[in-house]
C-alpha cells in the first residue's frame, strides 16, 4: 500500500511523529510525506523533523500565506499534481488545517481513498476555519480515525457510521507519552525553564484567529496576562501570527517584567515547560490536552472547545476573553486545582492501531 501523507502545520508534525515513524516500519505499507509548506519557520517546522525523527518530506510545495481561499487553492493544485504523478493507494491526513482540506479535496476528486486521523472533532462554530476544514474532510474520508467517544458520536449525528469509523484513541497522547521520556533523557534542559531558576510560572499560548484577528480580544488577553504576571511569572511562546499582530499594534512585549514573550519552542522543550508549569493558559487544541496529560490545570481562552471531556471532568475551564478582570478571576480560580481521574484518549497505542488497520486493508 502506497501512502502519501499531507502535512503542513506544527500540530501535524507532532501527530506524524507518532504515526509516520511507525508506518515506515509497517510491512506492506510504504509512506511518503508531502509538506505543503504552510508553516515554514525553523521553529515552526524544521525543529520538529530534527528532534522527533520524522522522515524527511519527499515533496515540499513551499506554499504558505495569503487568505484562506488562495492558500487552500494553491495547495490543492500542488497536491493534485503530485497525486496524479504518484497514484498512491491512500492519502493520509491529520487534523483540520487548510493543508488537510486541500489534501482531502485533491484525493477525493482523483478517487484516491482518504484516511483522516483526528476525525469527528467539532466545535459547532462554523466561523472557525478549522471547523469548516474538519467537517468537509470527514465527509470525504474512507477511514475516519476518531480520538474519543464524543468524536465518534459527532460523526454518527452526521450520518457517518459503521466500518468507516475507527475509535483508536489520540495520537497526541502517544506522542506525549513517548516524547516526554525522550525529553527527560536529554542532557540539556529547556533554556526557558533554566532562565526561571526554579520560580513557579504559568505557560501561555495564543494563536487562534478568533483571538489574534479580533484586536479587542487580543488586547484583553495581553492585559490579563500582564496582570497575572505581577503575581507569577508568565512564559508566552509567541506564535508568528500573534507576534506579527502585536507588532502591528505597536505593543512592547518586553514591558512587563514577569511576562516572558519568547520564540516558539521545540516540542521537547514545550513538553518540559508544560510539565513544570503551575497552570496552562491557551487557545490551542493540542495544548489543552497536554495540560491534562501532565496533570496541570488549564484555562482555555475560547467560547467553546472540541475537547469537552476535559471541561466536564474539571481539568479545563472555558474563559472567553471578554474582560481582563474576568480572565484574571478564572486564572486565579484554576490555580492549584485538578480534575477527576479519566482516560478519554485511549491507552497511548492509537498510532499502532491505525497502522494495523491500514495494513489490514492493504492485505
Ligand atoms: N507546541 C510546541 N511549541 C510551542 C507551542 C506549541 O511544540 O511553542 C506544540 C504543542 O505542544 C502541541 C502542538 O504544538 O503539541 C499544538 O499546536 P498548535 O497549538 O499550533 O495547534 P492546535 O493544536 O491548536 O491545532
Amino acid at each position: 500500500m502506497n501512502v502519501i501523507t499531507v502535512i503542513g502545520a506544527r500540530p501535524q508534525f507532532i501527530k506524524a511523529a507518532a504515526l509516520s515513524s511507525l508506518l515506515s516500519n509497517t510491512e506492506g505499507v510504504e509512506e511518503h510525506l508531502l509538506h505543503t509548506g504552510q508553516h515554514f519557520d525553523d521553529n515552526m517546522s524544521a525543529v520538529f523533523f530534527r528532534e522527533l525523527g520524522i522522515p524527511a518530506p519527499r515533496w515540499n510545495l513551499g506554499l504558505s500565506g495569503g487568505l484562506h481561499g488562495a492558500m487552500t487553492g494553491a495547495q490543492l493544485a500542488g497536491i493534485e499534481a503530485v497525486l496524479v504523478n504518484e497514484q498512491p493507494d491512500v492519502v493520509l491526513l491529520y487534523g483540520d488545517t487548510n493543508s488537510t482540506l486541500a489534501g482531502a479535496l485533491a484525493a477525493a476528486k482523483l478517487h484516491i481513498p482518504v484516511a483522516h486521523v483526528e476525525a469527528g472533532l467539532r466545535s459547532f462554530n462554523r466561523r472557525m476555519p478549522e471547523e469548516v476544514n474538519r467537517v468537509l474532510t470527514d465527509h470525504l474520508s474512507n477511514w475516519l480515525f476518531t480520538p474519543t467517544k464524543t468524536a465518534t458520536a459527532n460523526l454518527e449525528h452526521e450520518g457517518i457510521v459503521g466500518s468507516l469509523v475507527h475509535q483508536v484513541g489520540d495520537v497526541m497522547y502517544d506522542a506525549a507519552l513517548y516524547f516526554s521520556a525522550v525529553a527527560h533523557a536529554r542532557n540539556e534542559r529547556s533554556p526557558a525553564l533554566t532562565a526561571l531558576s526554579g520560580r513557579p510560572f504559568v505557560l501561555a499560548t495564543i494563536h487562534r484567529a478568533e483571538n489574534t484577528d479580533d484586536l479587542q480580544r487580543l488586547r484583553t488577553i495581553l492585559k490579563a496576562l500582564t496582570m497575572l504576571s505581577t503575581d507569577l511569572d508568565v512564559v508566552w511562546p509567541l506564535h508568528p501570527r500573534t507576534r506579527s499582530v502585536l507588532a502591528r499594534l505597536g505593543v512592547d512585549v518586553s514591558a512587563a517584567a514577569g511576562l516572558h514573550c519568547i520564540e516558539p519552542l521545540g516540542y521537547l522543550d514545550m513538553i518540559e515547560m508544560e510539565q513544570s508549569a503551575q497552570m496552562v493558559i491557551t487557545d490551542s487544541g493540542g495544548v489543552q490536552k497536554e495540560a491534562f496529560f501532565f496533570g496541570r490545570p488549564c484555562v482555555t481562552l475560547r467560547d467553546e472547545t472540541e475537547w469537552v471531556e476535559l471541561v466536564e471532568a474539571g481539568w479545563n475551564r472555558l474563559a472567553p476573553p471578554t474582560s481582563a478582570e474576568a480572565l484574571l478571576k478564572a486564572f486565579r480560580a484554576a490555580l492549584g486545582t485538578s480534575g477527576q481521574a479519566i482516560e478519554p484518549y485511549g491507552r497511548g497505542d492509537a498510532a499502532r492501531r491505525i497502522a494495523g488497520i491500514l495494513q489490514g486493508s492493504a492485505a
